[in-house]
């Protein structure tokens, strides 16, 4: 009996020996798995991607959480085409000063996309001028104070190419965008006036408060994921949408007589271009854009060979813009050792294939949306 209780009490004993390793083993796994995450967590460098429910800024977001970053968004509303894969979300208007704070909290380097912004249709109509202005400034003015005081090592900021004078861009064929051909400053609309003042205060911050700063001024980006209809919508977007929704032997509407001429740069090595210059040493500012320059019509019959359709052009009044642009690649060759590259038609075929897509899914929605 008492050899045989002995036994129960090792047998006990022994059991939860066993029991307590395996738990103290269960639980010093969970401190060193916590450890190492909040380690791996503390070494990923912490950004901010402002505007990253947007078009570039979502793009931007993908490419930073596939390089391993930390990536807080921030915009006044959510992608429009699903989650991008954030570490964190804030919801938020930032023209409100108090939003701006919370976004730049703890992190080392803020990309500033975010930007009351759109095509030609919203643009140049001069319906929005006051809100283009008066938001985009606030944005970047309490971004970067609030970004300074809160101890943001280095600023990304996302000028444009609207911001060159028109009376470089008069002749279709030879408009002048180079770096240095910016003053004396006429751009041809307020949103190019706005970008103007703001890269001249992210340089002013540079200068008095040593805030490392880099500034590109991107030419007409377009892709997958960017807003296609709505009034927002940039022209090869709209072309594609238009297209994809005419019968083949319709027609389609273009502003103007299709002879002004732009540059379109896919928005993938729009990214790539604003991730090498934040990663040199150069500041800034740098045209990032193709210099595959082509007239508006031609854009028209690239998308319909890609589209496999025939269309009559119907040329109509509409909001214009400058007569010719063309992104000058010399400086980002010479700074960065890159330009881009992807001709303009690969893109056309995947952002055509994309957006006949949505246009197709967008037939079957409810009338009411
Ligand atoms: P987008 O409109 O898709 O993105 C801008 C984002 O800013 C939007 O998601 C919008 O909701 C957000 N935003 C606007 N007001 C806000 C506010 N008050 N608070 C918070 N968020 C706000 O435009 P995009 O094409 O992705 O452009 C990104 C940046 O690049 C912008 O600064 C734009 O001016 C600049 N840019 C774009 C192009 C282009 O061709 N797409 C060309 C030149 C410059």
């Amino acid at each position: 009996m008492c050899i045989s209780t002995a036994s129960f009490t090792d047998i006990g004993a022994r059991r939860l020996q066993a029991y307590d390793l395996t738990v103290l083993s269960v639980i010093i796994s969970a401190v060193f798995f916590t450890r190492r995450r909040s380690m791996e967590l503390m070494s990923k460098k912490r950004v901010l991607v402002a505007g990253a429910g947007g078009f570039i800024g979502g793009h931007l977001v993908r490419r930073l959480k596939a390089e391993g970053f930390w990536v807080r968004g921030a915009d006044i509303k959510r992608h429009e085409f699903g989650d991008t894969g954030a570490d964190e979300f804030l919801l938020g208007d930032l023209t409100d000063v108090n939003n701006a704070r919370a976004t730049v909290d703890g992190v080392e380097e803020v990309y500033q996309l975010a930007a009351d912004m759109g095509g030609a249709g919203y643009i140049f109509t001069g319906a929005h001028d006051s809100s283009v202005m008066h938001d985009s400034a606030m944005i970047n003015l309490h971004i970067l104070e609030e970004g300074r005081k809160a101890g943001v090592k280095k600023f990304f900021y996302s000028s444009s190419a609207c911001m060159y004078p028109e009376y470089n861009q008069l002749d279709p064929d030879n408009p002048k965008c180079s770096e240095d051909s910016a003053y004396p400053a006429a751009p041809d609309s307020e949103y190019g006036w706005e970008k103007l003042f703001s890269e001249r205060l992210y340089f002013a911050y540079h200068r008095n408060y040593k805030v490392d700063v880099r500034v590109a001024r991107f030419h007409n980006i377009f892709g997958t994921l960017g807003t296609w209809r709505g009034g927002k919508e940039k022209a090869p977007a709209a072309m594609c949408r238009k297209i994809a929704e005419a019968p083949d032997g319709g027609e389609i509407e273009i502003w103007g007589d299709g002879k002004q001429t732009r540059s379109f740069l896919i928005v993938e090595e729009c990214v790539e271009g604003i991730r090498r210059l934040m990663e040199s040493d150069f500041t800034g500012p740098v045209n990032i854009g193709s210099e595959e320059m082509v007239t508006i019509n031609k854009l028209a019959e690239m998308v319909m060979e890609i589209a496999g359709k025939k269309l009559k052009m119907k040329h109509i009044d509409g909001p214009l813009g400058v007569r010719g642009r063309n992104s000058d690649n010399k400086l980002i060759r010479e700074k960065l050792g890159w330009e881009p590259h992807a001709p303009l038609h690969d893109g056309l075929a995947k952002t055509y294939a994309w957006i006949s897509q949505q246009a197709e899914a967008a037939k079957l929605e409810p009338a009411t949306k």
